[in-house]
């Protein structure tokens, strides 16, 4: 007979990584794309790569208010006088040519005249008329920014499986670029399984408790820009749960569930998974989130959250946005962590990846540290919404003292 111990290790489970790996060579990115005016494709996946076609900037221009003048006119001693011969507006350029001892009034994005190669700041010159004088100090080529400094022609300014960010739509509107083809909205189905579970606005009997995982769910999968497909409740009766997973398959890409994964009697997802579907697999060594299940029906990506709420999300977040972020095309980036220092004592057993609720912040000294937001339990949601960060602790790692060094993960927006 095994004794059980007192540490977290299952010999049964796959490790964090290898979970993520499984899911990265199970799931192939969709290929459908279509193309969309750039106002439409931010929070978009690129589907091409788009090269610049113009130079930015495309001619020299200042880079101040200012005077335009000759670098063979600089005063290696004293000062010299110049003569102002015109305005240079950014729009409006001055289309005559400079000649030597002369100098042209400029501004902010405006073009070098012919004849000018560097630009004197406004604050630097004396001017009485048309006469200003220069002083010494001035660099060769100051204040002008040169053609193509910010993008060359034939460069890659957006590479296909890009997220494309507000910023990007700025670049791409640079270049006079009206569209681009992004990957095809992802669709998302998703409900929530128990049979204590009640809905917002209706009041709960004695024993239920309103499902607030569907709702972290819809928003979740909102702001990841996908396609949703709310399916609601649905009660832990086997064949009305078939029937819900048979609906959601049909036209989805990938569908989400919690509750009803772990071993308990009521629980038929996965059972009903090996029946009309695959799992791929069920057990990570992972806290909060064991189990998590992942398989197939038909040709959708199917996850299985458990219902604890802080598990859920933590599935979610560390787990499923990854493989939808891969279903939508988009490229694998590793989230940022990084070391500081505890400022509370965390209780932790051997054998799993801990993901702990922390608040990073500054403390009085002005060190960044992080705190435990308390209670760590799966069901105390609260920790969640007060968390700026994961704690992140390695299997091995046991209880952790203040002052020790320990990894931390900020959330991204979608926690
Ligand atoms: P289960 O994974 O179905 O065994 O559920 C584990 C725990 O999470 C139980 O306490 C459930 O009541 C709770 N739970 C399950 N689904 C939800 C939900 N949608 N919203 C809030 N709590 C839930
Ligand atoms: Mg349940």
């Amino acid at each position: 007979m095994k004794l059980p111990t007192c540490d977290d290790y299952d010999p049964n489970s796959i490790s964090f990584e290898q979970a993520l790996r499984h899911i990265e060579e199970d799931l192939q990115p969709i290929v459908s794309q279509e193309q969309v005016a750039i106002r439409e494709a931010v929070d978009r996946v690129l589907a091409e790569d788009v090269l610049a076609r113009i130079n930015v900037p495309a001619y020299v221009n200042s880079a101040m208010d200012g005077y335009a003048v000759h670098s063979d006119d600089l005063p290696k001693e004293r000062h010299v006088q110049l003569t102002m011969v015109g305005v240079s507006f950014a729009g409006k350029p001055f289309a005559e040519v400079v000649a030597k001892g002369q100098c042209v009034r400029i501004f902010t994005g405006a073009m070098l005249p012919i004849g000018t190669d560097t630009v004197i700041m406004q604050e630097h010159v004396t001017v009485q008329g048309d006469q200003i004088t220069i002083t010494t100090g001035n660099q060769i080529g100051q204040h002008v920014r040169a053609i193509g400094e910010d993008l060359t022609v034939g460069q890659t300014i957006s590479g296909r499986g890009r997220l494309l960010s507000p910023a990007d739509i700025g670049l791409l509107a640079s270049q006079g670029i009206p569209e681009v083809k992004v990957k095809r909205r992802l669709r998302v189905a998703f409900f929530s399984t128990g049979d204590e579970l009640c809905a917002i606005g209706k009041i709960p009997d004695i024993g239920q408790i309103y499902d607030s995982n569907r709702y972290v769910l819809y928003t979740a999968l909102t702001q990841l820009g996908v396609e949703i497909m709310d399916m609601g409740i649905v009660r832990d009766v086997p064949a009305e749960l078939e029937q819900a997973f048979l609906v959601a398959a049909k036209e989805n890409d990938a569908i989400i569930t919690s509750g009803g994964v772990s071993v308990g009697d009521a629980d038929y997802v996965t059972e009903i998974l090996r029946r009309i579907g695959q799992i791929n697999f069920w057990k990570i060594a992972v806290k909060p989130g064991r189990p998590l299940t992942f398989g197939k029906i038909q040709q959708a990506a199917f996850f299985g959250l458990p219902g604890n709420p802080v598990s859920a999300i933590n599935t979610f977040y560390q787990f499923v946005q990854p493989a939808l972020r891969r279903l939508m095309g988009q490229d694998s980036r590793k989230p940022v962590q990084f070391e500081v220092t505890c400022a509370s004592n965390l209780t932790k057993r051997p054998g799993r990846l801990e993901f702990q609720r922390g608040i990073l912040k500054h403390n009085d000294n002005q060190e960044l540290v992080v705190y435990s937001t308390g209670k760590q339990g799966p069901g105390i949601l609260s920790s969640m919404s007060q968390a700026n960060c994961f704690i992140v602790l390695p299997i091995d790692c046991g209880n952790v003292a203040v002052g020790n060094k320990v990894m931390v993960e900020p959330f991204n927006r979608l926690v």
